[in-house]
């Protein structure tokens, strides 16, 4: 039984100490204690289903045992930085990463957290070009320090600091974008921003393949092909952010941007690779990633021995488990029965993402789109509710989903890849009455 500090006491001192942390995320904050898998308990005991764990760097389950035991053993026989000495861990997770990856795409730098692989990504797209300019798309997030805060384009997660070299493109977004579903006619708004804002040369151009914060936005088919071609004739690198897409989630492929039959130069990972053990990377071409030796580039912990061993883990349980079929599986189901529920709620403006990478948008109606934002955060509290579950007759449950996109109307499914068809089945049908409350 818990016997650590009250719910109320911990959020007076999280104000106190802690006072620009994001959230929490409900009315009445939850004080999660524990995670097995998909679920995760409060102190009370209470069971959620977490369908939002993968956004908060779980991929194979909360505490998957596997996970945990490799990162136990490697914190028992040693931890130490990255660089300086050879350790086993570091470079068997480098070589299993690459040999995940496309190409030539092999050489591997290991970071802390994905705004640092952004970073990162940036100053060699940068280094390597000899240009400044990067194009990033509208609606798209990618870290919170100086380049990726400007790649990033929404202005609530920007702060009035000088962020200076990024243009941002229209979003080829299907639902709300000007030009629908007509992936090239956005590109060509790339073409727009290299001839008339640059001097025709850019340093890269840098996307998510699906964009998560922004709220579950598959770019519009053809685009990224598109805009490969046009950034490759300005002498540009293509980065791929696949902190949210990557390590299986969408399902079909390992990768998002497989899914675009592109290879990007640099790709740039973390949230899912650890399961949790923060950690990022940066894997590119060992002649693109020359130009980090032309200094002393290093990260004292980027990629230690305790993390590494985890993201080994993480990548021969995807394997065992077989969580990226999972994924694919569970996530189309699931992604089925949300798309049922729009002929019972008008609400419902629209459903999409791959695998376990689902968005629900809400509408105030279908067709002014008027963002129904104040619905949304009662579908979230609601949810969150205990609900009987069908398993056993006095087993009860509520459900974690996410909120989010530029209008937050937008609930983001996005679980842990073990979640099963029982599970998908239980958050729709927990949704549905959480809408049928509305
Ligand atoms: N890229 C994407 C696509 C992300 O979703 C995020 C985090 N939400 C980041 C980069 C930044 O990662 P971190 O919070 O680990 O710095």
């Amino acid at each position: 039984p818990y016997s650590g500090p009250s719910t109320s006491d911990l959020l007076k001192r999280r104000k106190l100490y802690l006072p620009t942390c994001l959230g929490p995320l409900y009315t009445h904050p939850l004080n999660l204690v524990e995670g097995k898998m998909q679920y995760v308990f409060d102190e009370n005991g209470r069971r959620y289903l977490d369908a939002f764990g993968g956004i908060a760097t779980v991929s194979c389950g909360h505490c998957h045992p596997d996970v945990v035991e490799a990162t136990v053993n490697q914190t028992r026989l040693l931890q130490h930085t990255t660089v300086l000495y050879l350790n086993h861990a570091v470079v068997d997770f480098a070589e299993a990463l690459a040999a995940k990856l496309p190409g030539e795409l092999k050489a591997v730098f290991f970071t802390n957290s994905g705004t640092e692989a952004n970073e990162l990504a940036l100053m060699i797209a940068r280094l390597y070009t000899g240009c400044h300019d990067i194009i990033s798309i509208r609606n798209g997030y990618h870290g919170n320090a100086t380049s990726t805060m400007a790649a990033t384009a929404q202005f609530f997660h920007k702060f009035n600091v000088v962020q200076t070299g990024i243009h941002h493109a229209l979003n080829p977004d299907p639902y709300r974008g000007v030009f629908g579903l007509d992936g090239v006619k956005y590109a060509n708004d790339v073409q727009d921003i290299i001839d008339y804002g640059t001097c025709g040369r850019v340093a890269g151009f840098i996307a998510e393949a699906i964009q998560g914060v922004g709220g579950v936005i598959e770019l519009a088919p053809g685009y990224l092909p598109s805009v490969y071609s046009v950034i490759k004739k300005a002498g540009g690198l293509f980065i791929a952010d696949e902190v949210q897409t990557g390590f299986g989630r969408t399902g079909s492929h390992f990768w998002g941007f497989e899914e675009q039959g592109i290879v990007p130069d640099i790709v740039t990972l973390a949230k899912g690779i650890g399961n949790g053990a923060p950690i990022g990377a940066v894997v590119t071409t060992p002649e693109i990633a020359k130009v980090l030796t032309y200094s002393n580039y290093f990260s004292t912990f980027g990629g230690n021995p305790v993390c590494t061993a985890a993201g080994l883990a993480v990548l021969r349980t995807i394997e065992k488990d077989k969580l990226q079929y999972n994924a694919l599986l569970v996530g189309s189901y699931l992604k089925e029965r949300l798309s049922s529920l729009m002929e019972k709620h008008e609400i419902i403006g629209d459903v999409r993402g791959r695998g376990m990478l689902l968005g629900v948008e809400l509408v105030q109606d279908r067709h002014s789109k008027t963002p129904a934002k104040a619905e949304m955060l009662r579908i979230t509290e609601h949810m969150k509710c205990l609900f009987q579950t069908q398993t056993y007759l006095y087993h009860y449950m509520g459900v974690l989903i996410g909120k989010g996109g530029f209008h937050g109307n937008v609930l983001r499914i996005t679980p842990p890849l073990c979640f099963t068809k029982e599970d998908a089945d239980f958050l729709v049908d927990v949704m549905d009455y959480a809408m049928s409350k509305m």
